[in-house]
């Protein structure tokens, strides 16, 4: 059947705005979602109703303010089948949520010659914290290669550096750049063979299709609540229960301890063990409606959506001459998520971003935070990219491809 997308996108007021005088062709969703009504009148009744300090006032408006806080942590537990509400902490976004895996659990369970494995796809997030780490620690960080075409991991590249026996195995269930999505249930089954840990970055996954954090068996998950149609402010870490109590705390500070003398202090339960200060309440709330919004849908249809409307421009834009795409294609689009990097043979990224957005398309260009990927695999400066949503149409994708022969005309590319 698929989506209704000309209802859905009345939910999003952006949607109908201009830019430049033109509708505004909003590709970017990668980078950050446009969100729906719904988000915004649950941040704005939060503000006008019952904006309080949450776990901390005895009167109402605080009780209200903490019950719809906790409640979002309920709905992001199921929402990842993570099973339990305690396997779930809320902090800034993916990268905090990496951050303190790669520091609380780092510190305690990497040493001097330790290996921790990650792929060349990750995002900057995936990488820096995680290079921090060896530094400190003395360990050694190996990237699993790619294949000849940079599209998947390669596996057999992957198997040989599990033989080195890493202690942690971090990697991205869906690359930002190439789209791919990986088959994180079998590295997990791999890398827990090898007597790793796991984390899965999900920033690119969650948004866009079911995930089962118990079916893939990681020891810790990541996502953001600003790339879903929730606020930004807010980021979710799944990690198993024993895990995340065995960890020491990440930050210090108010509601992350039981007790506090001058020698010394104890800690809260999990999740707030690991959710020190005053929490972002209103972006929870907000993420609570997105994911409420989302459900409604069902992710089977969004991926659904993304895999058409992917294929359609993937299409499109090989059939545009002067048009190189990257990532998945052909018959591996079932593991290609809602993302198209591309670059206009004789054109910078930038210009051709620049050229876009005269036409009312917002798209990215640049390196997408995953430097080792676009510089050294792609061996390109920079790339230009697409990403898709559930609002987005293939009427928009026309406007692209015809935003490209734009392009060719003001640059002089006659292709
Ligand atoms: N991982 C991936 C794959 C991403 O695409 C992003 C966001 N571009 C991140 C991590 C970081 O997310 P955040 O900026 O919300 O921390």
């Amino acid at each position: 059947m698929g989506l209704d997308v000309e209802s859905i996108r009345k939910d999003f007021p952006i949607l109908s705005t201009t830019s430049h005088g033109k509708p505004l062709v909003y590709l970017d969703s990668a980078a950050t979602s446009q969100k729906p009504v719904q988000v915004i009148n649950a941040v704005s009744e939060y503000y006008r109703n019952y904006n309080a300090n949450i776990h901390r006032g005895i009167y109402e408006i605080s009780v209200k303010a903490t019950e719809e806080y906790e409640r979002s942590k309920e709905l992001a537990a199921k929402f990842i089948n993570a099973g339990s509400y305690r396997s779930i902490v809320y902090n800034r976004n993916t990268t905090e949520a990496i951050n303190t895996v790669a520091i609380a659990w780092g510190e305690a369970n990497i040493g001097k010659g330790d290996h921790i494995l990650i792929t060349q796809m990750e995002h900057h997030s995936n990488i820096v914290p995680w290079q921090l780490l060896a530094k400190r620690r003395g360990a050694i960080l190996d990237y699993a290669p790619l294949d000849k075409e940079n599209r998947f991991i390669d596996m057999e590249g992957l198997k040989e550096l599990l033989e080195r026996g890493p202690k942690m195995v971090s990697f991205t269930h869906v690359s930002n750049v190439l789209g791919t999505i990986n088959d994180a249930k079998e590295i997990t089954a791999l890398a827990h063979k090898a007597g790793a840990r796991v984390l899965v970055d999900g920033a690119q996954a969650v948004p866009h299709m079911k995930v089962d954090v118990r079916e893939i068996d990681c020891d810790f998950y990541a996502f953001s609540s600003h790339k879903m149609l929730g606020p930004a402010g807010t980021g979710v870490l799944y990690g198993k229960e024993e895990l995340l109590e065995e960890m020491p705390p990440f930050l210090g500070g108010g509601e992350m301890i039981r007790s506090v003398g001058f020698d010394g202090a104890t800690w809260n339960d999990i999740p707030w063990k690991f959710e020190a200060g005053t929490q972002n309440t209103e972006s929870a709330i907000g993420l609570a409606a997105a994911m409420e919004y989302l459900g409604r849908i069902g992710m089977d249809e969004v991926r659904r959506h993304e895999e058409v409307l992917t294929r359609y421009a993937l299409e499109r834009l090989q059939d545009t001459s002067g048009v190189e795409t990257y990532g998945p294609e052909g018959n591996d689009l079932k593991r290609k998520g809602g993302v198209i990097a591309f670059n206009v043979k004789g054109a910078h990224p930038h210009d051709v971003a620049s050229i876009f957005d005269r036409e009312g398309i917002a798209i990215r260009a640049g390196h997408h935070c995953a430097m080792p990927l676009v510089t050294k695999m792609l061996n390109e400066p920079a790339v230009a990219r697409a990403s898709f949503y559930i609002y987005t149409s293939e009427g928009e994708i026309d406007r692209m491809v015809q935003a490209v022969s734009r392009v060719k005309e003001v640059l002089h590319l006659n292709r």
